[in-house]
């Protein structure tokens, strides 16, 4: 006998897990072995899009967990499993050759994975086996906060209200830590079938995904996996006073050793966090993804800072915007749990299907590659194309940018987000892209579309941001970095923009405003 804990790509850590926190508990009273198993889903990272950065960063942190949880005498088995159709059965004969009793997973709030587990939970008597799926992903899980009319929050001002307020009376339920898990008395060294559990390696390769392809010196240097590492992150934007960073060299920032600023970066959050041109945010956004690092964690570590037992989260202390941020990553998951069609491509405002787009592989390739000729545009894709990750304003500006200068389907840009990001989250993507695009819950009015030239300026006042990554305007210094003269751009062989800001905005608020009429 034994109990499984399975984890997933959003769980991968043991400290305040609570799947496995409940595995543990159940193995320890039932005495028996606690076993860890996880399933690569090739077929599955197709389907989403799922970046060779996450994969490779997924693989990196599961190497991290198989030896802490070989300290723990916990066996972590990986497989690889080819067809994803079959994937439930796949696991439920797996864990009944283990003969497993009871099954613990954290839940996955995706329409396809809520599928597989109800799948999973309709078989699960054939094979005598008690499935029990957990919260663990949010602070507050979806479906717990409605407006007053018992329906699902669309709008998320008032969401949060109610977020910070369902938190500050309920803190222990909301934020407590779940217990690390108990060593095993039990071990499972030799398994008939599965041979030997500890020594089976976790895998460095995917079916189907040449990670051979990425610059994984960067990655790890960039960002790297474990525990560990996220704390470091964390501990870096909520203690450190200057803003030197660990980036590594492709951040303009690495080279940038700011020392001027006295405050703690999460305190000077509220007013710089907009700036690209400098390390204003926190980072954590890959670690949270992967769930490396818990979200209650987070807002815990934010309670300490202050030495304070409500969570602070006005818009007017750092602390308080930055903890809002996280009741963003709460609301999109809501959303998503809320409203399956959003997993399903379809736009959340059903009359904005009609919009019409263009049809353009120039223009789409030139904005993935960072070549539309406007710097702002240029800078944060090629950030994204080299780094995994981009600064939150800059996703702003380029998905803005493409769904409303370019007119291209906001679909094809989250997607690209998703095979590059190493942060890559339905829920937030899918979120920030509909915002974006003016197609989601509580997005940007259609007719308010973002100027990329004054943009830029307000993000990258000083211009390091598009000189890091614009290659070409390296040397241009000034405000001409925002918007180089044709002359100049073609002496430094810069590309001439592919679209004149102020002709196409015409056409974005036409079409927007009556979406199928042109
Ligand atoms: P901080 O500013 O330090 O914020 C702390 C944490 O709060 C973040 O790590 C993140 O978990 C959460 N958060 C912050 N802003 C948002 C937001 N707008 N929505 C949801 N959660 C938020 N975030 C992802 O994690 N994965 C994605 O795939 C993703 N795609 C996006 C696509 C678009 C078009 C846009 C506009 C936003 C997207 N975001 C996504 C949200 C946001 O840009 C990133 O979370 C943020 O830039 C990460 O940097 P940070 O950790 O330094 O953030």
């Amino acid at each position: 006998n034994c109990i499984v804990y399975w984890m997933r790509m959003n769980d991968l850590r043991i400290i305040d897990n609570r799947a496995l926190a409940q595995a543990s508990a159940r193995a320890v009273s039932d005495s028996v072995p606690l076993i860890v198993l996880f399933v690569l889903s090739p077929q599955d990272y197709v389907a989403h899009d799922r970046s060779k950065r996450r994969i490779d960063f997924t693989l990196r942190n599961l190497r991290i967990i198989k030896s802490s949880l070989t300290l723990l005498d916990i066996p972590l088995y990986t497989i690889m499993h080819t067809t994803r159709r079959t994937l439930p059965e796949r696991v439920l004969s797996i864990l009944q050759s283990l003969q497993t009793t009871q099954l613990f997973a954290n839940i996955e709030y995706e329409l396809d994975e809520l599928r597989r587990d109800i799948r999973i939970c309709q078989l699960a008597k054939e094979y005598k086996i008690r499935p029990n799926f957990v919260h663990d992903k949010c602070i507050i899980e979806p479906g717990v906060l409605e407006t007053k009319n018992g329906k699902a929050y669309t709008v998320y001002s008032p969401y949060q209200r109610n977020w910070i307020a369902t938190l500050n009376s309920n803190i222990s339920t909301y934020l407590d830590s779940s217990p690390i898990p108990q060593r095993n008395s039990i071990i499972v060294r030799q398994h008939p079938i599965f041979g030997p559990l500890f020594e089976i390696a976790v895998p460095d390769f995917v079916d189907g995904f040449k990670l051979e392809d990425i610059d994984k010196e960067t990655m790890q240097k960039v960002w790297p996996a474990g525990a560990d590492a996220a704390k470091e992150v964390l501990s870096r934007f909520l203690h450190t006073k200057s803003r030197v960073s660990q980036i590594g060299a492709a951040d303009p920032l690495a080279s940038e050793a700011e020392v001027s600023e006295k405050r703690s970066r999460v305190i000077a959050y509220k007013d710089v966090r907009d700036r690209a041109d400098r390390d204003t945010t926190s980072r954590i956004s890959p670690y949270l993804s992967a769930g490396v690092i818990s979200a209650r964690e987070c807002v815990r570590a934010s309670m300490v800072l202050l030495d304070i037992t409500k969570v602070e989260a006005g818009r007017t202390t750092g602390v308080g915007k930055w903890v809002q941020e996280i009741a963003w990553r709460d609301f999109y998951n809501n959303v998503l749990a809320s409203y399956p069609r959003v997993s399903m491509g379809r736009p959340f405002q059903e009359k904005m299907a009609d919009v019409k787009w263009e049809v353009n592989e120039e223009h789409l390739n030139a904005w993935k590659q960072g070549k539309t000729g406007i710097p702002i545009v240029d800078a944060a894709m090629r950030q994204v194309n080299t780094m995994g990750w981009m600064h939150n304003r800059m996703r702003m500006i380029v998905a803005m940018f493409l769904s409303k200068d370019l007119m291209l389907d906001w679909r094809l840009g989250e997607r690209y987000f998703m095979e590059q990001l190493i942060d890559g989250d339905l829920a937030s993507n899918n979120g920030g892209w509909q915002w974006s695009a003016s197609t989601g819950v509580d997005p940007a009015p259609y007719f308010r579309l973002f100027n990329p030239y004054s943009q830029s300026v307000k993000a990258d006042p000083t211009g390091d941001y598009i000189r890091h990554f614009v290659e070409e305007l390296k040397n241009l210094r000034g405000p001409e970095v925002h918007n180089p003269p044709v002359k100049i751009a073609d002496k430094l062989g810069y590309p001439r923009p592919i679209v004149q800001h102020q002709e196409v905005r015409e056409r974005a608020l036409r079409r927007y405003k009556t979406p199928g009429q042109e």
